[in-house]
């Protein structure tokens, strides 16, 4: 019997009086590995030793958000979405 383990779920980190950062979310089933997105924002992804990104969110850090949404824009695959 084959199981299937379920990546954890993204959160967000909420405090009071500080809005919660941006995350990345990363669909692992639709990524093919071409490195766009790690390319277009340099230190956000961290990809597997095959180019495939790895999931399943990244934080986003203030001021990053630019290269985020670029990041999002390249993927071909449309396995990214901004939050
Ligand atoms: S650009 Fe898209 S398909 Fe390519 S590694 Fe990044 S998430 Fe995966």
């Amino acid at each position: 019997m084959n199981h299937v383990l379920k990546p954890p779920m993204c959160t967000a980190v909420v405090s009071i009086g500080v809005w919660p950062m941006a995350k990345v979310h990363i669909d692992s089933a639709k990524c093919s590995g071409h490195a766009r997105c790690f390319a277009a924002a340099p230190g956000l992804f961290d990809l597997d030793d095959s180019g495939y990104v790895i999931g399943p969110c990244v934080d986003v850090p203030p001021g990053a958000e630019a290269d985020a949404e670029t990041a999002v824009e390249s993927c071909p695959e449309r396995a990214l979405t901004l939050e």
